[in-house]
């Protein structure tokens, strides 16, 4: 009998990105959609321990992306009078 890698009565905290707050997922969720217990957000669940590695290029991601959209924007909103 060889156990899992996981045990599933182990928890571990994740911030939830809808309200901030602290949420106790367990460990088998990993992966996998989750809902906040505070205010019902769904996310999917992280282990914080392994996200140093391709997770960092998400957030890269997801920052250009973000950067790139409020770039859009402000040269969309900023067509007012030019100074030249
Ligand atoms: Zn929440």
């Amino acid at each position: 009998m060889s156990e899992p890698i996981f045990n599933a009565d182990v928890f571990f905290n994740q911030v939830c990105p809808v309200c901030g707050r602290p949420v106790r997922i367990r460990v088998n969720l990993l992966g996998r959609r989750v809902y906040c217990q505070h205010c019902g957000g769904g996310f999917t669940a992280r282990d914080p321990a392994v996200g140093s590695g391709p997770s960092t290029e998400d957030r890269a991601d997801e920052l250009l992306a973000r950067a790139n959209d409020r770039l859009e924007r402000a040269t969309c909103g900023d067509a007012g009078p030019r100074f030249t």
